[in-house]
């Protein structure tokens, strides 16, 4: 059985930017930009990197529902045209494989219980460490180099 499953943003969230231009975190009037590299624009939702020439909205995003004191809020980019999310499911996205990633364990009252940093190409390893803590609820993977968040990562086979 497969023990974890990739979950990108809400597709609903990026709804709302492509909607409104507004993030709710001060930034408004959000304007498109076209990605002009192979790399570097990685979307959101479908987990793709976005081709050059496509166009993306960069917006601050955080990956906590409620004020607690871990919670960040930091800058990602999402297609500006709907795009079909990222399972979620139990396979690594391309894009985290070439990259160094950062995964930060919470536990279910959202505080950080495990922290370190993975090459993408190893992911699997450090998230089934994680996960054989049982007071780890969920991992949130960050590009380690820019500080990005990249997608949630979620138990799904009960207690290591
Ligand atoms: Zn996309």
């Amino acid at each position: 059985m497969d023990s974890f499953r990739v979950v990108p943003i809400p597709q609903a969230v990026a709804d709302r930017i492509r909607e409104t231009r507004k993030d709710g975190h001060g930034n408004t009037g959000i304007e498109p930009t076209r990605a002009d590299a192979p790399r570097g624009f990685p979307c959101r939702v479908c987990l793709e990197e976005a081709k050059v020439g496509e166009e993306v909205l960069l917006f601050s995003y955080s990956p906590f529902e409620r004020p607690v004191p871990y919670r960040s809020v930091g800058p990602v980019f999402v297609h500006a045209r709907s795009c079909a999310p990222y399972g979620p499911r139990a396979s690594v996205p391309e894009l985290m494989r070439s990259r160094l990633i950062s995964l930060r364990a919470y536990d279910s009252r959202d505080r950080m219980v495990e922290c370190d940093v993975v090459d993408g190409a190893a992911l699997e390893a450090m998230v089934a460490r994680f996960f054989a803590n049982p007071e780890v609820a969920c991992i949130h993977a960050h590009n380690a180099r820019a500080g990005c968040f990249v997608c949630r990562i979620e138990r799904t086979a009960g207690k290591a």
